[in-house]
């Protein structure tokens, strides 16, 4: 995991500083290996939105909420009413109460947070070892919060159709499970878990219902207004306690902001952490973060101002017809295949009886990054990749067409180094 890193071993404290314009072109410099985000190349770690406009103005945004702090709102009140507002507009979007939520720095902070609120409330129930029962497609950000935060993560094989199994994890759950999660969608595959059957079977049992919609929470809102068909998934789904729905995917926000959603403010009320055994005065923090930067936060509120809903129908249209586009035309390249029709605009293809391996390695080859999954290549579908569908199914079918063995790269996702 982790391309190497050139770890210079001559690199020393610099005893001088230099100017603004030399690290300038010593940034351009280090960039030249990154890829091509831009050119529509990536298909994951950059959420492209293909809109100079908004890009312009969120980098403004930006600029100007780059020095301050959001850890004391009454110093700012700016930055708490935009995360107010931003709850409340996701709250009225999805179905939850309007001040049961908080913005945190991405979608593994929200779950972290969802986790340690439903430990607090078995802990609560008397529960000192509780567990947390996820279908094996979840989010490892889930498996990460059970390992940092002291909580045994029960892993349930998915059904036949790859998606969640509420009998098999029904059984699973014992008298010490504190929370249950579906995705929607998940990242593998793109689908949505059965959210009414796993919620019901976590209401009768009185534990916890978390909805992962890191992915889904500002898409499938609107692919539903759209008029496809979506699965029920929001907080209208009885039983459904909190969700993650990350604003630096498809809510088009520059990075470190996502949202946690509560079913109701008492639930908000356990995530917060208030401190007053040191000299400093009663320390207060509502999620994990202590100094918590203000720029994502003025660019959620801006994103979703900026855009409204019909700016975000626009974009989910695109991304719906884009994602056909793809799903097509992979599907009809000799030797490739869909691992399962997606919900949404997340999709797995693979290659029975070829090389998938050597097949990402042509792609990587001609530029494109695509992600590898244990059973073939991720794809996720923003605006920004309607401009190359034609040149990406032309490379595919050539590199199904003609690829060696091979070099052996793994299925990795992150990397540390
Ligand atoms: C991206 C993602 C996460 C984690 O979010 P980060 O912002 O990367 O921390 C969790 N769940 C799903 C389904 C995701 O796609």
């Amino acid at each position: 995991m982790g391309e190497s890193v050139r770890a210079d071993a001559e690199v020393s404290f610099p005893a001088k500083g230099r100017s603004a314009e030399d690290l300038e072109g010593a940034l351009a410099d280090l960039r030249k290996g990154d890829v091509d985000w831009r050119g529509g190349r990536t298909f994951s770690l950059v959420y492209n939105s293909g809109d100079d406009d908004l890009e312009e103005f969120l980098e403004g945004v930006a600029r100007l909420f780059i020095h301050e702090n959001a850890l004391n709102p009454f110093a700012f009140p700016s930055l708490q009413t935009m995360e107010a507002e931003v709850v409340a507009m996701a709250a009225d979007l999805l179905g939850a109460p309007p001040r049961a939520g908080s913005l945190s720095s991405g979608g593994t902070e929200s779950i972290f947070l969802a986790v340690q609120t439903a430990r607090e409330k078995a802990a609560d129930r008397g529960i000192d070892r509780p567990q947390l029962v996820t279908a094996d497609t979840v989010h490892p950000a889930f498996a990460k919060a059970a390992n940092y935060l002291g909580v045994e993560h029960i892993r349930v094989p998915v059904r036949a159709d790859l998606r969640a199994d509420p009998e098999a994890m029904a059984a699973s759950v014992t008298d010490r499970t504190a929370l249950v999660v579906g995705s929607a969608p998940c990242y593998p595959y793109g689908l949505i878990d059965p959210i009414p059957e796993l919620a019901a079977m976590a209401a009768d049992r009185g534990i916890l219902c978390h909805v992962d919609a890191c992915l889904g929470g500002w898409l499938l809102p609107f692919l539903e207004q759209l008029g496809e068909p979506v699965a029920p998934w929001t907080f209208a789904v009885p039983g459904v306690t909190s969700m993650s729905a990350d604003l630096h995917k498809y809510g088009y926000c520059f990075k470190g902001a996502s949202l946690i959603l509560y079913a109701d403010r008492e639930l908000l009320k356990r995530q917060f952490f208030l401190y007053d055994e040191w000299p400093g005065g009663l320390y207060g923090s509502p999620t994990t973060a202590g100094t918590r930067p203000a720029a994502p936060m003025a660019g959620a509120w801006s994103a979703v101002r900026y855009l409204g809903a019909d700016g975000y129908l626009a974009k989910a249209e695109t991304v719906r017809d884009t994602t056909r586009r793809f799903v097509e035309g992979i599907g009809s390249i000799d030797g490739l295949e869909i691992t399962a029709p997606p919900d949404m605009s997340v999709f797995e293809f693979g290659a029975p009886g070829l090389d998938i391996g050597a097949i990402g390695d042509v792609m990587d080859d001609r530029g494109w990054n695509l992600d590898r999954q244990q059973g073939g290549l991720h794809v996720m579908v923003f605006p920004g990749h309607a401009a190359v569908v034609e040149r990406f199914l032309h490379d595919l079918a050539d590199a199904a067409a003609h690829h060696g063995t091979s070099r052996g790269k793994s299925a990795a996702y992150g990397g540390v180094s």
